[in-house]
């Protein structure tokens, strides 16, 4: 099986090819086959991507908005026609099964796209009357935005990016995480295929060294990054050199706090969602499950029966729900931590090992009994390990759930709403949920708390990370001076 793209990189509106790069295997997840290649960008690949850019940006941000929505929409069109062969590539990408590639991947994209292109008429300045005098102000692009993406969700990430940014009247330029460089390469094409002009959004490839170039350039006015939080400090702090405007989208270890009158079900179906889902490598996922005491016996049985439904296999088979890790690399850390779960006592309820046949699959794995000071409960693991905890009163699983560096997402099942709305309001993070987890609707904001990032991704949020304001005071009458 070979899915070799046209070339590396999509530069000005067509496929660049530069054989002198880094060599990068693509690696089908499911079966640890080779079955493309790629070559990292070279410093002649990313100057040509940073020209092409600048030079695009101008014109464009001279069109009105409503032209640019226009074609931000026909390309979201244009994806959920072809949803099922960009889910297809989602999937040989990241190994995530096609069960879930087909309803949360491209159709994200998408919708990205139709929201941001619907908004882009709408995005003004204001008039501010002060007397006879007045000021105004202009919302202007940023200009040049780089996106750097987590291997995860490479074609939604290309979009949750791309999108605010062309709206805004930007050019990007998006670099995939070597893990991944299918996916975008297909919305660069289609988005010159809805019309967009070309040398607006330029995909190159590369490992950290060409993301960091990227990111010290000085034509670059904004940096992206979806990824840990060690690579955001090194990005923001490289950033900073150039107090370039920045989106930081990093890791994080979420508490669910699940109460004793919570539906029992609907928690299981909330935890499940939120730690086996894309086999565990979502940056919101909660992985630290705190379950009332009274309820987590019966808790933990009816969560090891839903995980015996788990239908692990080729992910592309449609009835398959649990695919592998995205690498071995990725696999080999999601193991050192199972042994460490063990060896610093957590309870092993089920799961645990790798599976016995190609690829990169482990089983859904969960742990009781762990307490807070282990590394499991405190470290981000980005794979399909559960960990649960026992608790008995409000206050304190507030603060034990606050008890992190992180501060992405968390979550709570009760069917108490003032506790609900309570506790909601004293969790330190940035996407939250009442008796749900890890929706993601293009209309609210998405982003974290403290390590966990800075700046809000989707939303109308999105647009004050992606345009600045220009005001402009405009005296009518004389102007009195001194002298
Ligand atoms: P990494 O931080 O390893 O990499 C992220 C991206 O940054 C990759 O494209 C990587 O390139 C690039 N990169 C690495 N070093 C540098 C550098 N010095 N300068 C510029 N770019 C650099 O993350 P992963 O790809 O391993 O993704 C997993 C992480 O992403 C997890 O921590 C997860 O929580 C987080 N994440 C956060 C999300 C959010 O929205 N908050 C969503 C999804 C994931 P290369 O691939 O070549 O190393």
């Amino acid at each position: 099986m070979q899915i070799q793209p046209v070339a590396s990189h999509f530069i000005n509106g067509e496929y660049v090819e530069d054989t002198s790069g880094t060599l990068i295997d693509i690696v089908y997840p499911a079966t640890g086959e080779i079955i493309g290649r790629v070559y990292g960008a070279t410093e002649a690949v990313i100057e040509q991507a940073i020209t092409s850019a600048k030079r695009a940006q101008k014109e464009w941000a001279k069109t009105s908005g409503t032209e640019r929505g226009r074609i931000l929409r026909r390309a979201a069109d244009i994806i959920r026609e072809r949803n099922r062969d960009l889910s297809i590539l989602e999937t040989y990408d990241t190994g995530k099964p096609l069960s879930e590639t087909l309803y949360v991947d491209a159709t994200s994209a998408a919708d990205a796209l139709e929201y941001f292109g619907g908004l882009a008429g709408s995005l003004t300045g204001e008039h501010i009357p002060m007397g006879e005098n007045w000021a105004y102000t202009i919302r202007e692009p940023l200009g040049l935005c780089v996106g750097i993406g987590a291997w995860n969700y490479p074609t939604q990430i290309s979009c949750w990016k791309g999108a605010p940014a062309l709206a805004c009247g930007n050019a990007m330029i998006f670099k995939p995480s070597e893990t991944t460089p299918l996916c975008a390469l297909k919305v660069a094409e289609i988005l010159i295929e809805a019309g967009l002009p070309k040398g607006l959004y330029n995909v190159i490839q590369g490992l950290g060294d060409v993301g960091a170039k990227l990111v010290s350039d000085t034509r670059v006015d904004k940096v992206s990054l979806t990824g840990s939080v060690p690579t955001g400090r090194k990005v923001y702090a490289a950033a900073a050199e150039g107090i370039k405007h920045v989106t930081m989208e990093l890791g994080g270890k979420s508490p669910l706090i699940v109460f004793d009158d919570a539906d029992i079900e609907n928690a299981l179906g909330g935890a499940i969602l939120g730690n086996f889902y894309s086999s565990g490598q979502v940056c919101s996922n909660g992985t630290r499950v705190f379950v009332h005491e009274a309820i987590k016996e019966k808790f933990l049985e009816r969560l090891s029966a839903r995980l015996g439904e788990a239908i692990i296999g080729d992910p592309l088979d449609e009835t398959t729900n649990f695919g592998p890790m995205v690498s071995e690399r990725q696999m080999k850390i999601v193991q050192d931590y199972i042994e460490i779960g063990k060896s610093e006592g957590a309870r092993l309820i089920c799961g645990g090992g790798r599976l016995d046949r190609d690829g990169f699959y482990l089983e859904p794995t969960i742990f009781a009994d762990v307490r807070d000071d282990m590394t499991i409960a405190r470290e981000e693991i980005f794979g399909p390990v559960m960990a649960v905890l026992d608790f008995t009163d409000e206050t304190d699983v507030i603060a034990r759930a606050n008890d992190t560096e992180f501060g992405l997402s968390a979550g709570v099942f009760t069917n108490d709403l003032s506790r609900a709305h309570r506790v909601i309001a004293e969790l330190e993070a940035g996407s939250c949920f009442i008796n749900s987890y890890n929706d993601a609707p293009v209309e609210a904001p998405f982003g974290g708390a403290k390590l966990s990032g800075v700046g809000r991704e989707n939303s109308k949020a999105a647009v004050e990370h992606y345009s600045q304001m220009k005001s402009v005071f405009v005296r009518m009458g004389d102007v009195e001076a001194p002298f």
